[in-house]
């Protein structure tokens, strides 16, 4: 598992190595397009720590902020929280040929997003991959509050 703290927080993001590989392969696979999908994963019971065990690849990236995809989702949510007991986390795409930091679509989709699952998650989470000359040059993830997107940081303590 690599851990994430999100600065200034006891708030935590991990992510297991076999679920960070597929979401490089399908960032890889996707290049020089924009690759993306879902987040699945569970919560300590106060919440401080959330873990990412499972993606989802969804059939478009940034326009998943739209109410149409959203209630095709949904559905499937709901199927993939029946089958795995996994709770719905949020969003990752990557950024060919870009750095890792989001956009201001990104913001304006996270922001859709959690008005839009406000029922069921609060803070959902954003993963951006970095992906430039076929490579996998890093990622960030950032936490949705209150229309802002707060940055983790890794934490190798
Ligand atoms: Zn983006």
């Amino acid at each position: 598992m690599v851990k994430h703290r999100l600065i200034g927080h006891e708030l935590y993001v991990e992510i297991g190595e076999e679920v960070l590989n597929t979401i490089y392969e399908e960032a890889l696979r996707a290049y020089p397009f924009e690759g993306g999908g879902f987040l699945f994963g569970a919560y300590t019971e106060d919440r401080s720590l959330a873990q990412i065990l499972l993606m989802v690849k969804s059939p478009s990236t940034h326009a998943s902020g739209s109410s149409f995809l959203r209630s095709v989702s949904e559905k499937q949510f709901m199927r993939i929280h029946k089958e795995t007991g996994l709770h719905y986390l949020g969003e990752w795409h990557s950024h060919p040929d870009g750095n890792a930091q989001y956009s201001g679509i990104d913001r304006q989709a996270m922001i859709e997003i959690a008005e839009y699952n406000k029922t069921e998650i609060e803070n959902p989470l954003l993963m951006i991959v970095s992906v430039k000359s076929r490579k996998v040059k890093g990622y960030e993830i950032y936490m949705y509050d209150n229309k802002q997107l707060l940055r983790y940081e890794q934490d190798r303590s």
